[in-house]
Formats: structure tokens, C-alpha cells, sequence
């Protein structure tokens, strides 16, 4: 189990974090074990065929379920869509902590299980402690900086955890990314990234809607995103996202194809619906979250094809309401 790291989610990002992930252990130890599991196992079978292209000595092999991961590897690293994939692959029946719970102490312990799926914070931090319980170690380790980011393994890891699964994570996070923050114990990365998605979230659309009252009231885009982005309202979804075509010209944001790649509109939806849950269990008010959040609905409801496309095609929709 020692040499061997499984990765569970292939998704979009979860393909791209492990290929890099396993290229980097690869490079270090050509002995080293590889494991992939998806629920479509498809997706596992053709990540093995595409990774022993380009290093053709690999030993990889796909995992049915992930007890099969765990029994296999004492890394185990999972990206999931959200809270109920991970209970499902943390505690169900042939998941991770059930098996956990037959290996021996010592196996256990030498167990380090990452999770980077953005889930909610409560539940996070409940699968860690059943985690920890079996003696094995887990983080949450969240990510910001998309599929490009995973991509390249330029990623920001936000992590929540102990000390000694934090040093133990580090290495690991360092081949798929280049800023990992410890953000606190656990469930604090889940903090962290839920807290910068609702900014985002709300800054997407005040972007959107200031670009279009702007060439409603006669401005070339390009000229008032020059004026935005080098006054007060600059940020990340006026620099760099900003969702009206042409108003970027040495830039290629999503936008520029019809809004496609980048961050899905159902998943920032999600992530708006992580912050207004856990903000009314804390008590701290997120008036203009619940605002984004229902503003992201009506998108998707409005027309299902933006709930696949870059959360920037907010300013279709606005633009399509300012048309009726
Ligand atoms: P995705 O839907 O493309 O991938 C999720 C993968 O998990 C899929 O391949 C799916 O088959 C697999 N899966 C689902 N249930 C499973 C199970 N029970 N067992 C095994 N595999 C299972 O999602 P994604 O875009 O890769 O995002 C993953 C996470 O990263 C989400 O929490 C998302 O919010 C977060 N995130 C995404 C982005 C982005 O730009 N896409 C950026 C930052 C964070």
C-alpha cells in the first residue's frame, strides 16, 4: 500500500490533478502503484490508456469501489461533485472509512485520504472525524483556480486539518499545485473556499450588470473595462472573466467562446447554496449570496444550457432580460 496513490472523481478537474499527480510520484519512483476509480468506470479505464501513453512503464490499475482503493493504496485522494458523493464514497458500505475500520491499526494510521471536493463545511468536517477515528489521517483540501489551474498544477490548495496531516498532505498537494494554505483545523479549507466563491459568486454578476447599463448608456465595453480595471471596481471578473466578448482584446475569457470551459453556472449555484446553508446554522448573515444564489437559479431555470456554461453567461441571461 505504500507505494501505491489512488485518485477517485476523473472528472474535469480530477483527470487533470492526477495525471499530474501521478506523472510528478512517477518521475520520483518508477515502482510506484497507481489506482483510479470513477462511477463511470469508462472514465477510469481510458485516464489508465491515456497515462501509459506517455509513460509507458506505469503500473496502473482501475478500482471498482473504493474499498478496492483503499485496500490497494495508503494515499487515497478523491474530487467529487459534492456532499452526497462524499458520504457515499467516505462511509457507505464499500467506501473508504468502513474499510479503514478492517485494516490493521498500523495501516490505518499510515493512511493519509485528501478530499478536494467543495462540499458542505458541516459535513466535511463529520467524515474527517470518522476518518480520524480509524487512526488514519484526512484533510479537506479544496481548490481555487479551475481546470486551467489543475491543468497546468498551478492550483491554490485551501486546507483544513491537523498539523501532522497537513505536513504529511504538503508534498502531495505541491505536484498538482503551487500555493497550499493552511487554513486551520478541519473543515477550515472548506471555510475558505465557500467564503471566496460567495465574493465571486456576487462580483460575476455586479460585473455583468455595470457592462451592460454601461453600453446601454453608450460605452464601448472595451473602454469601460480599460476604466474599471484601473480604477476601484477591478477584480477578478472584470480583469480576467469578464463576460461581455470583445471587452478583454489581448484576453480570451470564456466569453469569447460562447462561455464555454471555465466554472459551470450549477456549480457556482452550488457553491452560493453551500454558503446560505451554512451561514443560517451559524447565524451570519449573506444577504447578497441569497441574492446571487437566486439570481443563478433563475439562470439555470430560464435556460438549462447555461447551468453548463461559464457562471459569466449570468450577463446573457441579463442581457436577455433587458431585451424583454
Ligand atoms: P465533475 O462532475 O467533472 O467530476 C466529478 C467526477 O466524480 C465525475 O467523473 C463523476 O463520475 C465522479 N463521481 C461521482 N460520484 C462518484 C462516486 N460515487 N464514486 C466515484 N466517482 C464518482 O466535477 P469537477 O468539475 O471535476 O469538480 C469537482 C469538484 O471541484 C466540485 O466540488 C467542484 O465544485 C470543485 N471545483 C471545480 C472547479 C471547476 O472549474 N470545474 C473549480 C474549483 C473547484
Amino acid at each position: 500500500r505504500g507505494k501505491s496513490t489512488s485518485f477517485i472523481g476523473l472528472g474535469r478537474m480530477g483527470s487533470e490533478m492526477a495525471f499530474n499527480l501521478f506523472s510528478k510520484r512517477y518521475a520520483e519512483a518508477n515502482d510506484a502503484h497507481f489506482v483510479v476509480c470513477d462511477a463511470v468506470p469508462d472514465a477510469a479505464g481510458s485516464f489508465c490508456d491515456n497515462f501509459v501513453k506517455h509513460f509507458p512503464g506505469a503500473k496502473m490499475a482501475v478500482a471498482f469501489t473504493p474499498e478496492e482503493a483503499v485496500l490497494a493504496s495508503s494515499t487515497v485522494v478523491t474530487m467529487l461533485p459534492s456532499s452526497p458523493h462524499v458520504r457515499k464514497v467516505y462511509t457507505e458500505s464499500s467506501g473508504i472509512i468502513p474499510t479503514l475500520r478492517l485494516l490493521s491499526t498500523e495501516e490505518a494510521k499510515a493512511t493519509l485520504c485528501i478530499d478536494s471536493t467543495t462540499l458542505d463545511v458541516e459535513v466535511g468536517r463529520e467524515v474527517a472525524a470518522e476518518a480520524q477515528e480509524t487512526g488514519a489521517d484526512m484533510v479537506d483540501a479544496p481548490v481555487s483556480g479551475g481546470v486551467t489551474g489543475a491543468k497546468a498544477g498551478t492550483l491554490s490548495f485551501l486546507v483544513g486539518g491537523g498539523d501532522r496531516a497537513f505536513l504529511r498532505a504538503q508534498p502531495i498537494l505541491a505536484s498538482m499545485g503551487k500555493r497550499i494554505i493552511h487554513c486551520g483545523p478541519s473543515g477550515s479549507g472548506l471555510a475558505a473556499k465557500i467564503c471566496n466563491n460567495l465574493v465571486l459568486g456576487v462580483e460575476q454578476i455586479v460585473v455583468a450588470e455595470a457592462m451592460l447599463l454601461g453600453q446601454r448608456l453608450g460605452l464601448d465595453p472595451a473602454v469601460l473595462a480599460g476604466v474599471i480595471n484601473c480604477s476601484t471596481g477591478a477584480c477578478w471578473s472584470s480583469m480576467i472573466n469578464n463576460p461581455v466578448p470583445g471587452a478583454l482584446p489581448d484576453k480570451a475569457p470564456p466569453c469569447e467562446r460562447d462561455y464555454e470551459g471555465g466554472f459551470a453556472t450549477s456549480l457556482m449555484l452550488k457553491d452560493l447554496g453551500l454558503a446560505t446553508n451554512v451561514s443560517s446554522n451559524s447565524g451570519s448573515p449573506v444577504p447578497l449570496a441569497e441574492a446571487a444564489e437566486s439570481i443563478y437559479a433563475e439562470v439555470v431555470r430560464r435556460n438549462p444550457e447555461l447551468g453548463n456554461q461559464d457562471f459569466s453567461s449570468v450577463y446573457k441571461y441579463l442581457r436577455a432580460a433587458a431585451e424583454e
